[in-house]
């Protein structure tokens, strides 16, 4: 027994060494791939339940098939979270983010509303308002057609900084969207100080319905608090008719979800999306 003890200890051992190698060449990776900007967007369309008109795009980062690291941002951005690589990488999302709603606009097309993600890392490190002010007066995209997404914890999490932040983007008139809602823990009357304009219920929710009382009762309460908060609501993670069915009967404003489209190349989604909303 001794002896079996100490090898399930050694092969614990080895296991561990072998993941934290593993982890430690795709950070590697992916600083080299952020070097090379061996990283792509890609844009999801949200849609108003009322209209079923396109409101505007998610903007969700992959890395390059060139970059070979075969990792999904469910990895590798929890990873350059902690390791500070999002600050960078985030940057380079905003920038070609708004260059491209840039192109867009001066090629006649409709005028859309461009989410895109931020980490509470990225706010931690300060000066994120400064940067992100630049970054829209270079690319000449309008501050009123960028929303900003902050995860509910994230928004939660460290009352002072984040809230600073977020008063100054509110300034800006920047628009701020909470994500993943219903997951964290909101004090309802933070939520009321915070300048947002909108809540993302969160796709865990939304998988259950429309067939599920409780996952029903839930979403119309988010709805509702929304509501009431003067936010508008969307929901994320619609994948089928009944779904998007239900949440429209429910006053649910907008959604986002493979029903519609998974997140698209620019080019797909200019072609699907923007091209057909002018024809
Ligand atoms: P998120 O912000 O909650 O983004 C929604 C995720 O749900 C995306 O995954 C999207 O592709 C996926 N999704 C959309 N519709 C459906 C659907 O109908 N069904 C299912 N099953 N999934 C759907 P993705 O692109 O893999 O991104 C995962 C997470 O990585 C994002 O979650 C976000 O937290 C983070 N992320 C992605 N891009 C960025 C970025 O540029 N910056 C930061 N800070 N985080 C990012
Ligand atoms: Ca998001
Ligand atoms: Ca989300
Ligand atoms: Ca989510």
């Amino acid at each position: 027994a001794k002896l079996g003890g100490r090898n399930a200890l050694r092969f614990y051992s080895d296991e561990y060494t072998h993941a934290a190698n593993q982890r430690l060449s795709l950070e590697t990776g992916l600083r080299r791939a952020l070097e090379s900007e061996l990283f792509e967007l890609r844009y999801q369309p949200l849609i108003d339940l009322a209209s079923d008109r396109l409101i505007g795009a998610e903007v969700l980062v992959r890395l390059s098939p060139a970059a070979a690291l075969n990792s999904s941002p469910a990895e590798f951005i929890p990873i350059m979270e902690a390791n500070g690589l999002i600050v960078p990488l985030g940057d380079f999302v905003r920038s070609q983010a708004l260059r491209q709603g840039r192109a867009w606009l001066d090629a006649g097309l409709p005028p859309l509303t461009l989410a895109i993600n931020l980490s509470v890392t990225e706010i931690r490190r300060g000066g994120l308002e400064q940067r992100i002010a630049q970054q829209l007066a270079e690319s000449g995209y309008p501050v009123s057609l960028l929303e900003l997404e902050i995860t509910e914890s994230g928004a939660m999490e460290q009352g002072e900084r984040a809230q600073q932040f977020l008063e100054v983007i509110g300034s800006l008139g920047l628009r701020l969207a909470i994500d993943d809602f219903g997951t964290g823990y909101s004090s309802l009357a933070y939520l009321k100080r915070l300048p947002v304009h909108k809540l993302k219920i969160d796709r865990s929710f939304v998988c259950d319905l429309p067939d599920d009382a409780s996952a029903v009762e839930l979403v119309d309460t988010i709805i509702t608090l929304g509501h009431q908060l003067g936010l508008s609501v969307l929901a994320e993670g619609v994948e089928n008719v009944g779904q998007r069915d239900l949440l429209r009967a429910r006053g649910c404003d907008a959604c986002q979800g493979y029903l519609y489209a998974p997140a698209l190349s620019a080019e797909e989604f200019e072609r699907r999306f923007l091209r057909s909303a002018t024809a």
